[in-house]
């Protein structure tokens, strides 16, 4: 219908609509969009405009207590969210990921994969993924698949990424549907300070609704959604308490716990023998990236977290957004240069599934932000088994690569465990508002409505009680596409 200035409504003024939806990143404009032109009215607050602010990005800075995390920058305070400046890899979970497994603790969504699978499908066209398979049996047909080269055996199977064409920027992208949409209004730099419910915490009235500028308003709703990303969902959550409260849908401490990203680090150099999996199979539009893992018995006999790797010989410019796809010159010319004895080093970097930790933590720091807000405080932490976890994968990868005369892996000294260890993040913040069917251990029931909470539902990554090796947008807007199908029967 419109989008408007929050500094256009009415000083204390009230919004009114059937859905309120906190937070215009891909979570949150997946879910307007899919109840766009309905019998629903929506209301999107969102913190940012479409390009970067540095006062409204400013609101997201915070501090980081434990392993070293970034917590501004790894995120977006403005409309279509962290997709400004997402990588754009894209990938289901794994039925695995989802199972509970007696070795990694707290393991298990409510749900199987098969609940999720027409979700992704319906995902698909909102990154603009093309229709090709996720699946690599059908891949190895492709006429460019190099399949002589791709490792599939019992230990070891190689997994399929699709990558966003672009990437697709949300708030670009679907700005135009939203405008269009005559259910919708979208209310920019609107910023949710508090999620105000009744006297017993289990009915929210209205979200408290604050500008940079100095004004105040509210909008009133039968249902909230918060759509906020991976650590503001919790921050939000812990600092709506009426005084001396512990937070909204926190009775049971989980609020703000079990913080995870996937850990990623250049494990090894490799010296290859001259059999390197090409990373991209085919080019665009058929945009596919693989990496290899191990397969679900090998990690079952092993127990071990799903950890993928990856060959990083042709680094893909993501700032310009250039191809440099591997091209069979630079494969002959780099294989010569190695069978000719020259040292080759190739990065081998990993990305792992770390056990969910209740230590792992969001909570409140004691600085406030220019809203008046208390700042977003991060202790992320692996759990005890961790590394040693990672360090066996790595081994086994190593042991499985020589075997098949792909090469032999030096670990670096800055890998798990070693010396100088020194690992990076996805920038994937999930975990602080886990699903579970059990109010004692989890934040959200499988619907994702906060256990306690009647009207209060939560999209995005903070719902996720484990996490696999893919990145998380396509399973936060599976989600989310299944949320829309049940707010949709609940409101009409
Ligand atoms: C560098 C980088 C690369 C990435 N690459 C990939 C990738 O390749 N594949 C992948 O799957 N994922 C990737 N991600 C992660 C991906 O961007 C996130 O999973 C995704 O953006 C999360 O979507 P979301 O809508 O849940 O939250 P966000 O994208 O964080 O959006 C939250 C929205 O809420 C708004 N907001 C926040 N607080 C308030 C408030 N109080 N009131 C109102 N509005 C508010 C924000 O302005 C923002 O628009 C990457 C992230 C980064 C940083």
């Amino acid at each position: 219908m419109r989008f408007e200035q929050a500094d256009s409504i009415q000083r204390d003024g009230v919004v009114h609509a059937d859905i309120c939806i906190a937070g215009g990143g891909p979570a949150g404009i997946a879910l307007a969009r899919s109840l766009a032109n309905g019998p629903v009215s929506i209301v999107v607050v969102e913190s940012g405009v479409t390009d970067f602010e540095a006062a409204n990005q400013a609101l997201a800075e915070g501090t980081s207590t434990g392993d070293p995390y970034d917590v501004g920058t790894t995120r977006a305070r403005r409309l279509g969210g962290a997709t400004s400046h997402w990588a754009g890899w894209c990938r289901p979970l794994d039925a695995q990921d989802l199972a509970a497994r007696a070795w990694m603790a707290h393991s298990g969504w409510p749900f199987g994969r098969e609940v999720l699978d027409p979700y992704y499908e319906q995902a698909r066209p909102l990154c603009r993924l093309t229709d090709g398979p996720f699946e690599l049996g059908p891949l190895l047909a492709h006429p460019t698949a190099g399949v002589e080269a791709m490792i599939v055996n019992d230990v070891v199977t190689t997994a399929v990424y699709r990558l966003s064409p672009g990437p697709v920027h949300f708030g670009e992208e679907y700005r135009g549907d939203l405008e269009q949409a005559d259910n919708i209004r979208v209310i920019l730099e609107a910023n949710v300070v508090d999620i105000a419910a009744d006297g017993s915490q289990s009915h929210v009235e209205h979200y408290k609704i604050a500008t940079l500028a100095g004004n105040r308003f509210s909008v009133a709703a039968k249902f909230f959604v918060l759509a906020l990303g991976g650590i503001e969902n919790a921050r939000l959550l812990l600092a709506s308490a009426p005084a001396g409260g512990v937070g909204l849908g926190n009775r049971h401490d989980l609020v703000g716990r079990y913080f995870l990203d996937h850990p990623e680090v250049t494990a090894a150099t490799i010296v290859c023998s001259g059999r390197v999996p090409p990373n991209y199979l085919g080019g665009r539009p058929d945009y596919v990236r693989t990496v290899l893992a191990f397969t679900p018995e090998f990690l079952a006999e092993h127990e071990l977290p799903a950890t993928s790797f990856v060959f990083e010989p042709y680094p893909w410019d993501q700032s310009t957004d250039t191809d440099t796809r591997v091209s069979p010159t630079d494969v002959a010319a780099v294989l010569r240069a190695v069978e000719g004895g020259e040292s080759l080093p190739y990065s081998f970097a990993m990305r792992c599934e770390p056990e969910a930790n209740p230590d792992s933590r969001v909570t409140l720091g004691q600085a406030r932000d220019q809203l008046g807000m208390p700042r977003v405080q991060l202790h992320w932490r692996l759990g005890p088994h961790d590394r040693a976890r990672f360090r066996t994968s790595l081994d086994e990868m190593a042991r499985e690569l020589g075997i098949r005369g792909v090469g032999w892996l030096r670990r670096e000294p800055t890998s798990f465990g070693a010396e100088n260890e020194t690992y990076f993040y996805g920038a994937h913040h999930m975990g602080t508002t886990r699903m579970s069917e059990d109010p004692a251990l989890g934040v959200v029931d499988p619907n994702l409505r906060v256990h306690g909470v009647d009207n209060l539902f939560i999209a995005g990554s903070s719902v996720f009680p484990g996490c696999g090796f893919s990145n998380p947008t396509f399973t936060i807007l599976a989600l989310t596409l299944r949320l829309s199908d049940h707010l949709r029967a609940l409101v009409t």
